[in-house]
């Protein structure tokens, strides 16, 4: 997880909006998971020189910077997502605080008909390495269906 102690202040806030949607898909909850590299589960973006993660990246893209002190949180419990209005400021205290509140998390809602860019979400997150389950967690489809497009795209 990466802690802000310094002021983080973006230029090209349109520029940085659109390298996130280019490979962002939608997911349930309104999330927008990020497709891109990943390193330690969350997403990461490389911007005019400095690396950011792309929650820190979303958020930047959408006010410009992130106060001294303060970390970049989700509401939605999804470390990919980068939905802005899935994005808070808060702390280390409030980051664990959020965590318990939370408890056992989201419920995770079936779906009857596979999109294509759920299809596609997932096939680009196994190709980043991600395990069935850690897709199945991020997305929030059920694992059988996880399983049923992996195993689609490893016979193709
Ligand atoms: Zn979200």
């Amino acid at each position: 997880m990466s802690t802000t102690r310094t002021e983080r202040r973006i230029e090209n806030r349109e520029d940085l909006k659109k390298r996130l949607a280019a490979r962002t898909v939608e997911a349930v909850g309104g999330c927008l998971i990020w497709t891109g590299t990943a390193r330690s589960g969350y997403g990461a973006i490389s911007f005019h020189g400095q690396k950011l993660s792309t929650h820190q990246a979303a958020y930047l893209a959408e006010h410009g910077c992130i106060p001294q002190g303060q970390l970049v949180r989700h509401t939605c419990r999804q470390p990919l997502c980068v939905n802005p209005a899935h994005l808070v400021l808060g702390t280390d205290e409030s980051n664990a605080q959020d965590a318990i509140d939370h408890g056992t998390s989201a419920g995770l809602m079936p779906r009857r008909r596979i999109p294509d860019r759920t299809r596609r979400a997932v096939i680009s997150l196994a190709v980043d390495g991600f395990s069935r389950h850690e897709i199945h967690r991020l997305l929030q489809i059920p694992i059988s269906t996880v399983k049923k497009i992996v195993r689609t795209m490893l016979t193709q």
